[in-house]
């Protein structure tokens, strides 16, 4: 087998759409076998079935990131059917709505910081529990953005949220680091990427020529280029690469 992350498993969360997809497609097409879950069991079945079109390796599974029942039934699949983990990829978010602090409630803060922190808290700790088992090392990626380094207008949950991602991976990441396991634990750090989760915004003229003004490349991004991101930190190029935090945002932070 060839590619480079041939003979790996590879679990996606929230793989049925945008870089979850993307990156579902990438891994399969360098040689990973791809568990592709999903909120919405169908989008990522329909995620599977363009890995199968193309050639890879992939199967499906209905997920609820922020559920630790159902996280517990994918770990257990995953050991009973393909019996390893290399790769987890923490991908499943959500933006929290753009909503002003002072009209934010309390439960719109737990339901932002329940998928985009607990779900990866515990993407983090069954996946490298999985990887413990097997003993291989292995590699966590978690989705963090441009929002967990600096603040945006109508996202405080959802700077709370990407900020914890980040510092929690360090934090894993030297856990595993001491008791050297070979587990590796970092972040990438989107820019404005063309999703379903952007794309109401970025069709406002408004903000789309506000958001190319703001990055300094002159487009907006595609869910690829965080796929390209994922791939590296996925392989074993990326061995000596711990803790830290991969931004792809097309300068955005640059200014
Ligand atoms: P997307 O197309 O909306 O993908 C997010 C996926 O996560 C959807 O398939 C969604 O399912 C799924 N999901 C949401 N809550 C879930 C849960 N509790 N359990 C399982 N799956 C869940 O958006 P995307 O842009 O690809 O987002 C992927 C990640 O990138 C997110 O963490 C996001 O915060 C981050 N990010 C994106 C950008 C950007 O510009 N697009 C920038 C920075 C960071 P449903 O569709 O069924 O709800």
């Amino acid at each position: 087998m060839t590619g480079r992350v041939a003979g790996k498993v590879a679990l996606v969360t929230g793989g049925g759409s945008g870089i979850g997809r993307a990156s579902s497609l990438t891994l399969a097409r360098e040689g990973a076998t791809v568990v592709v879950t999903d909120l919405n069991g169908d989008s990522a079945a329909e995620t599977v079935s363009l890995v199968l079109q193309a050639g890879g390796k992939a199967r499906s599974m209905a997920h609820d990131t922020t559920d630790e029942t159902v996280w517990q039934a994918v770990v257990a699949s995953i050991r009973a059917t393909e019996k390893r983990l290399d790769i987890v990829l923490n991908n499943a978010g959500v933006s929290g709505g753009g909503k002003l602090l002072k009209d934010t409630s309390l439960e719109d803060w737990r339901f932002v910081n329940g998928a985009n922190v607990e779900g990866v808290y515990m993407g983090t700790k069954y996946g490298i529990e999985l990887m413990e088992e097997a003993g291989n090392g292995g590699s966590i990626i978690n989705i963090s953005s441009i929002y967990g380094k600096v603040g945006a207008v109508g996202s405080v949950s959802y700077n709370a949220s990407k900020g914890a991602v980040c510092v929690m991976s360090k934090g894993a990441a030297l856990e595993c680091g001491q008791a050297g396991n070979g587990v590796r634990v970092n972040t990438i750090h989107p820019g404005f990427i063309f999703t379903g989760m952007t794309e109401g915004r970025l069709q406002r003229n408004d903000f789309r020529d506000w958001a190319l003004k703001r990055t300094p490349i002159g487009r907006i991004g595609e869910a690829q280029d965080i796929a390209n991101g994922v791939l590296y930190l996925a392989s074993d190029e990326s061995s000596f690469v711990t803790g830290t935090e991969l931004v792809i945002d097309g300068g955005f932070l640059a200014i």
